[in-house]
């Protein structure tokens, strides 16, 4: 698949006082791409299409070049302490995608081109907690890697976490484009993941990314480039013969990772969730979705801001997570399973 192209770029006049911003004008209008101004990245105006369907269509090819100004870090349990904010919103059209309604009606992508702000703000939250490490999560409002190419800001965020002792960087991908980040000075303190799944929920929810041989074609050249690499396997979702779908999984992944040093491995379980507002948005976006969303099925578990989300039911949850540690330890024994949620 090819590197994300914007075919609208809004940019926020303050944008321009900082390098990445004039950069990034620079960019897209020696690309021809249509450049408009907005006052903030939170009142972008005139998304083109007739109507709402349309217009997050295109939402989701239009990026915002704008500025942070909430410079307080969510938290981002279980995989880091902090989400560090580098971008909001994705190019990717997975229709079980938790942007679907954290967004709302802001599909668009957003790049934050203040990162000396975010990056003194991270300092701050590393000395609070030294000599504790802080992990800091940058994948947790969008795909950051699917825009690196443009931005790297991303780069540059791997290269100041290079040089800190107290501090991690972690961020996960469904997209393969990651030779630019390759050279970048690491030091072992980022850990690169690839979000994988089965062929049946890779072909039938997740269009727009890349594919599962690309992204594991990325995963080998991340792992000689040494960073420590992981798999987030998720969401884990009970297809029919779900069982062999995800076997086969590993056994692609065991083979494709032949001769490529995989001591310092690492897996990350999250079984398929819900919520009742983003079942209607799905419904909505991806009127023929065959994700399965019935409630009746489902566990009910209370959830962040009040909003509960739908789980799978107990005994199918430790059906899950035993069936995949299981294959895990057959073909990765060094591996560590960091979670099941
Ligand atoms: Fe959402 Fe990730 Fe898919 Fe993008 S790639 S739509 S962030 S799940």
């Amino acid at each position: 698949m090819e590197p994300f192209m914007p075919q609208l770029v809004y940019i926020e006049p303050k944008a321009l006082d900082y390098p990445l911003g004039r950069e990034l004008k620079d960019k897209f209008e020696n690309l021809g791409v249509e450049i408009r101004e907005t006052t903030s990245h939170n009142q972008v105006r005139g998304i083109p299409g007739d109507n709402e369907f349309q217009q997050y269509r295109n939402a989701k090819s239009t990026l915002v070049v704008g500025l942070r100004r909430t410079l307080k870090f969510d938290t981002s349990k279980p995989s880091a302490e902090y989400a560090i904010p580098l971008a909001t919103g994705c190019m990717g059209h997975c229709h079980y995608c938790y942007l679907q309604t954290t967004l709302g009606s802001k599909p668009y992508i957003r790049t934050y081109v203040n990162l000396e702000d975010i990056f003194e703000q991270a300092d701050k939250y590393m000395k609070e907690r030294e000599p504790e490490i802080t992990r800091f999560e940058a994948a947790c409002t969008s795909d950051i890697v699917g825009i690196d190419h443009l931005t790297h800001s991303l780069k540059k965020t791997i290269e100041f976490m290079g040089e800190k002792d107290f501090g991690q960087l972690r961020f996960v991908t469904k997209y393969h484009h990651v030779d630019h980040l390759l050279d970048a000075k690491h030091n072992g303190r980022t850990r690169f993941r690839f979000s994988v799944n089965s062929r049946y929920v890779i072909k039938n929810f997740e269009p727009g990314t890349s594919s599962f041989d690309e992204r594991l074609e990325a995963a080998r050249k991340v792992a000689n480039a040494d960073y420590p690499l992981g798999f987030i396997v998720a969401p884990i979702y009970m297809h029919e013969d779900w069982q062999e779908g995800y076997f086969e999984l590993f056994e692609r992944l065991y083979n494709s990772l032949k001769g490529v040093n995989v001591d310092n491995l690492t897996f990350e379980l999250i079984q398929h969730r819900f919520t009742k507002p983003a079942k209607k948005v799905i419904a909505k976006r991806y009127p023929k979705t065959k994700l399965e969303m019935d409630e009746t099925k489902r566990k009910y578990k209370w959830g962040r801001y009040g909003i509960g989300k739908y789980v799978y039911k107990d005994e199918e949850a430790n059906d899950i997570e035993t069936t995949i540690k299981r294959y895990i330890h057959e073909f990765f024994p060094q591996a560590e399973v960091q979670y099941f949620t």
